[in-house]
């Protein structure tokens, strides 16, 4: 078991990893609460949630189950538990559980940050991915004209990842984790990128899965450590995510993952990386461990044009300046302004040399 700290400006907490540890979660509570509820969706409550239940060593324990997918992050879910919790009488002293993938963590989170204007909550992964969503404390619900448009900063006292639970991860989510693990190696470790670069998905070792959610979540808490609010630093963990959040809008959620999009929102910062700032990015590298772990390659010429109007209307867009996370070199990110036709330049040129399988 491993234990990494994270100060937050807000309250600090740990991220506790382990092996079969979900039994134990009531022990590594920080405090005493009246009661709990923990929200999952319907996938990891067959799986887990009995584990945690009997885990938890308070008397009420209360669940709520939502559908899986990104389309439970609205708002009448989020009214929906809201009630719930008031109908089971939470109080403040009271701990909501995020048990699932970033989807719970961020609907969850955010019922815990504004019920009763904010009480405790412990994240509890159950995919890849989530290994960066539960750290940094971002919770949010979606509004139908974007994703996360309502949200708070609200760090959870506890993440609690027991990496037993990965086991039983579709093929598609242990991609779509394995990408951001690529990004973070990017933005702080060439080691760790060439240690990725021999990983074949999904047979990949449990305990190789772990070392790297290890080294990821500290490069994660880090960077959340120095710029919780997203001013500066911060913006880094973006690195490939311009793009690949306009793809996910673009395809519809859930025709293609987070990650899988997040892979050619990296490839495609190599690639502007090597031309705008002249830089030296294993491009050829990424793209072969891409197409050997089967990520779809999915970006069109026809797409380029709604692609760039979406990065305009990002809620990360300032000015109406496109920003993306460039890299001079591995470990060295700079935010770069990029006006659309420049982009619209670039795009093209990427989906005529990359976006093909031959390499
Ligand atoms: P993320 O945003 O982290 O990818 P989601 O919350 O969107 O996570 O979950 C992705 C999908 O994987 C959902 O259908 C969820 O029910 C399912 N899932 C989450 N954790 C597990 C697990 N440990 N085993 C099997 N399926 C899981
Ligand atoms: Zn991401």
């Amino acid at each position: 078991m491993n234990i990494i700290h994270v100060n937050s400006v807000i309250q600090s907490y740990d991220i506790i990893i382990g092996n079969k540890i979900r039994h134990l979660v009531g022990k590594y509570l920080p405090k005493s609460y009246s009661a709990i509820l923990i929200i999952t969706d319907s996938n990891v409550a067959n799986l887990y949630v009995e584990d945690i239940v009997h885990g938890c060593n308070v008397q009420d324990v209360f669940v709520e189950v939502v559908s899986p997918g990104e389309q439970a992050k609205n708002i009448n879910t989020y009214y929906n538990l809201q009630s719930k919790a008031i109908e089971y009488q939470l109080d403040r002293k009271s701990l909501i559980i995020a048990l699932g993938g970033g989807v719970i963590g961020d609907l969850a989170g955010f019922v815990a940050a504004t019920f009763m204007r904010g009480i405790d909550y412990v994240q509890i992964p159950t995919t890849i991915l989530a290994h960066d969503s539960s750290v940094g404390g971002k919770v949010a619900i979606n509004h139908e004209s974007g994703k996360n448009l309502i949200g708070s900063f609200y760090p959870p006292v506890l993440v609690f990842y027991d990496t037993d639970m990965l086991k039983t991860l579709p093929e598609r989510e242990i991609r779509s984790g394995y990408a951001e693990l690529i990004k973070e190696a990017m933005l702080a470790d060439s080691e760790l990128l060439e240690r990725l670069w021999n990983v074949s998905l999904p047979e990949v070792h449990m305990e190789e899965t772990t070392y790297f959610l290890e080294r990821g979540i500290s490069i994660k808490a880090d960077i959340v450590e120095q710029d919780e609010r997203e001013s500066g630093k911060r913006m880094f963990l973006n690195l490939g995510h311009t793009l690949g959040h306009a793809l996910e809008t673009k395809l519809g959620y859930g025709v293609i993952t987070h990650g899988e999009a997040v892979a050619i929102g990296l490839l495609f910062a190599l690639f502007v990386s090597n031309r705008e700032l002249k830089a030296d990015l294993p491009i050829h590298a990424l793209k072969t461990w891409l197409i050997k772990n089967r990520y779809p390659l999915v970006l069109s010429l026809e797409m380029i044009d709604d692609l760039v109007k979406i990065m305009k209307y990002d809620k990360k867009t300032i000015y109406k300046q496109i920003q993306m996370v460039l890299l001079q070199g591995i470990s060295a990110p700079v935010i770069h302004m990029i006006d659309d036709s420049k982009l619209k330049k670039y795009l093209t040129a990427f989906v005529m040399e990359e976006m093909k399988e031959g390499i």
